[in-house]
């Protein structure tokens, strides 16, 4: 009875769980100006960086193209620390549209 009560949790929200480990980024397409949402997944978008001294972070990279009739390709770099918050970002063929 335990197990089938948990199973159905897991069954009914897996979204919602996936989500605690997503980081959404906005950008702006230069060429159309269309709004671009990407989720990068902090688990598996990422590839890990050992740096000096045992330094560890986390890289990711995406090529995002729109819906509309654009054939422009935006590429974002990110860079995440250990604790996969985000340190550094780069893009080209957009820019980033950050929320407030
Ligand atoms: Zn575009």
């Amino acid at each position: 009875m335990g197990f089938f009560k948990k199973f159905s949790n897991l069954v009914s929200s897996p979204d919602k769980q996936r989500e605690d480990f997503g980081y959404w980024v906005t950008v702006r397409c230069d060429r159309c100006g269309e709004i671009i949402r990407a989720r990068i997944d902090l688990h598996n978008d990422l590839s890990i960086n050992y740096g000096d001294k045992g330094r560890v972070t986390y890289f990711s990279r995406k090529v995002l193209t729109g819906e509309k009739r654009c054939f422009q390709r935006i590429e974002i770099e990110m860079t995440f620390n250990k604790k996969r918050s985000l340190v550094n970002r780069q893009i080209s063929g957009g820019q980033f549209v950050d929320k407030k």
